[in-house]
Formats: C-alpha cells, structure tokens, sequence
C-alpha cells in the first residue's frame, strides 16, 4: 500500500472531521489534491477542495478570507477538517484557516515539496504575510498528522525541489553534526533525487524538529534555534519584494549569520567554508545579490518577529550543530556587525560577477 493510500485509509477508519475540507494551490490542486480527494469519495468520505492561486504572493489575508467565504458557502461547520495538500504556503495558509474557523479545526498537513516535508508542515506555526512583513499574522495550531511522501517530489521543479535542502541544512547546523555530515556526503544521491537519502533527510527533519517543538511549541526559548537563517532571510525576501524564494533567502540568510557568527560567537571560519559549498553543491545561492543594499536589509530586520524592545535578536550557531543554550539561544548584533556582514558577503557576489 503506498503511503497516500494509508492516509486514506486512516481518515476512513478515523476520520478528523467531515466534510474533509482539501486546501491546495492551482499547481498542486490538480497534480495530487484532486486524486485524493477522488480516492476519499470512492471511500465514501465526504470531501471538498478549495484552490488558491500560487506562490508566496498569496500568503495574505484576502487569500485566507477569500478560503473563509467559500467555507462558510459550502456549510461547513465545526465538525469539518482541513487537509492542507501542497508547499509551505498552503500549509502555513491552510493551518491558519483551520486554527480560526470556528475557533479551531484539525488539520492534517500534507507537503508536496522537500521545504514543506522537511520544515513547514511541522511545528505548528501557521501564517499570512503582510506586504514585506513575513508570517507577521498567524496561530500555534498543531497538525493531528503529518503525512510526508517523498514520492510527491517528482513533479516539482528542479529549482523548488533544491531550495529545500536549505532546510535541511539549517537543521543539522542547529541540531545534529550528524545529519550535516550525512547531507555533504549524499550530496549527490540526494540532488538526483535518490529516494533512500531523501527519505533519511526528512525523516531527520522530523524527529529534529519535534524534538524542539515539543519542549518549547511557543518559542519561549530553545525553539529559537530554528530561525537561523531566517533574520536575514526574510529580510532579503522583503527587500526583493518577496521575489526571492524563501530557499534561496534562508541560503544568503544562512551565509550572512554564520559570517556574522564567526565575529560574534567564534564560529570557526572553515566551518563557514564547510556550509557555504555544501549549500553551493545543492543549487543554493550563498551570497545577495550584487544589487541588494545593506542599509535597506538591515531595515527590513526590524520588521522581524523576533524583534524584542526594538532590537534585532539572531540565532547564531557556536558550531555546525551546535547552539549557545539557555537565555543566550538568541543574541542582540549591533547594526555594525550585520553591515559588515552584508557588505562582505555582498563585495564577494559582485567580485564573482
Ligand atoms: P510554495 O508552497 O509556494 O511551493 C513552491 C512552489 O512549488 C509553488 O509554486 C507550488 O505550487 C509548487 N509545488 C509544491 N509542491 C509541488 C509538487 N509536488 N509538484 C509541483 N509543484 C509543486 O512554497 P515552499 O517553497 O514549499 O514553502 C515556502 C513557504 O513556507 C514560505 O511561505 C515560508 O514562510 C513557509 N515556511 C513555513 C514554516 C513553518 O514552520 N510554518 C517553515 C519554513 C517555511
């Protein structure tokens, strides 16, 4: 039996809700919601799917209404369950739906693409953005399942399939060396898309992030570690107008704070070389691009979550897997250090052409 059918079978036998209320972008919709949603009813499950149009641009309030309206159509009610079937925006857009209609229903996340398998469909956390301020409006609300079949990934293009390594790495940097390790030497297998390494890296993901969630679901402290990366990341998202990928954003982000780390925490500058080729030999960006500008980036930061009484708070590793603990998870850098930062990175993208 393969796995989508074990989720079919599951949602028959224990059933979250009813209707099942599918939640899916226009790509995905048709590619992998809409089979599911035949294979429910064959099931005799009662089953709706709503789209939306895709991509991050959509990751907004009106969408989120827009879903609400046709919910409130459609009759459904409190006894109903969202299955969010697609990428980490319809995770993030279709938990939120699921965290306020009538209070809160359950939602069962199925990621379509290595970010979502491997980050987004995890955790917990569900948002919209608002214009350049990312996930800025948003709900705790934990999936009942996550159901993650690499199998999903073969229609996903090359470019989106490799910008979740991003995630990927990002973990074993603030979690585990091992899996760090395992991803530089199955660089290859899992660029091609090897089922066996891919099924080991988000299995890791899984049980990694777990880990953290489960001690800290609110980010009081430790669950901080996973936004390396990400300070920088969605500033340079913002700064691009959100035309740069998340990916390729939590990339330069990675590189620019591990920079940043190696001033600050005493990160050891090869291990900055270590994770720069690794994201390299994955299709990843590791610099801004040439034309970004610091001051404008640095901007942008404050617009973060993770802004505590106006200053800018970074999760920046001691080691490749390994993270300051206690009250110093997370560190206030003075504007000096991430400019520094910025421009270096900036002068190497502009000297490589
Ligand atoms: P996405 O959902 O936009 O997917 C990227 C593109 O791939 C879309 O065009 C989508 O239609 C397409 N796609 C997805 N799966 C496919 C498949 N199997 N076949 C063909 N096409 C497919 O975005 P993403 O890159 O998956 O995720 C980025 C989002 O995730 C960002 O909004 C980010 O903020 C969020 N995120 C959330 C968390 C969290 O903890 N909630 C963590 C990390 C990222």
């Amino acid at each position: 039996m393969g796995l989508l059918d074990a989720l079919i079978e599951d949602l028959a036998t224990s059933p979250p809700g009813s209707p099942l209320v599918f939640v899916s972008d226009e790509r995905v919709g048709p590619l992998h919601a809409e089979p599911l949603v035949a294979r429910a009813r064959k099931r005799g499950l009662a089953a709706e799917l709503l789209v939306f149009a895709e991509g991050e641009a959509s990751k907004t309030r009106e969408t989120k209404a827009a879903l609400e309206d046709r919910l409130l159509e459609l009759g459904v009610g409190r006894d109903a369950a969202i299955v969010a079937v697609g990428g980490g925006v319809t995770c993030d857009l279709a938990g939120f739906v699921a965290a306020t209609w009538h209070r809160g229903i359950p939602v069962v996340q199925v990621p379509t693409s290595l970010l979502a398998m491997a980050d987004a469909a995890l955790g917990g956390k569900t948002a919209v953005n608002l214009g350049p301020a990312k996930n800025i409006v948003g709900a705790f609300h934990q999936p009942l399942a996550v159901w993650a079949d690499v199998a999903l990934l073969a229609t996903l293009d090359e470019e989106r399939f490799r910008e979740g390594f991003a995630e990927v790495v990002k973990l074993g940097v603030v979690a585990q060396a091992g899996l760090f390790r395992r991803v530089e030497r199955e660089r290859a297998r899992l660029a091609s898309r090897d089922p066996e390494p891919l099924v080991d890296a988000v299995s890791a993901c899984t049980r990694i992030k777990g880990r953290i969630v489960r001690r800290d679901e609110r980010e009081l402290g430790r669950r901080a570690v996973l936004n390396f990366g990400h300070t920088i990341g969605h500033a340079l998202e913002a700064a691009s107008t959100l035309h740069m990928h998340h990916g390729h954003a939590v990339s330069v982000g990675m590189c620019v704070e591990a920079r940043i780390a190696v001033e600050q925490t005493g990160f050891p500058g090869r291990q900055l070389e270590r994770l720069t080729r690794l994201l390299a030999d994955l299709g990843l960006p590791t610099r801004p691009p040439p034309a970004v500008d610091p001051a404008a980036v640095l901007d942008f930061t404050r617009h973060d979550k993770k802004v505590r009484a106006g200053r800018v708070r970074y999760a920046l590793p001691l080691e490749i897997g390994r993270m300051p603990r206690g009250s110093s998870v997370t560190s206030i850098v003075e504007d000096e250090a991430v400019l520094r930062a910025l421009a270096g990175s900036i002068d190497e993208a502009r000297s490589a052409g």
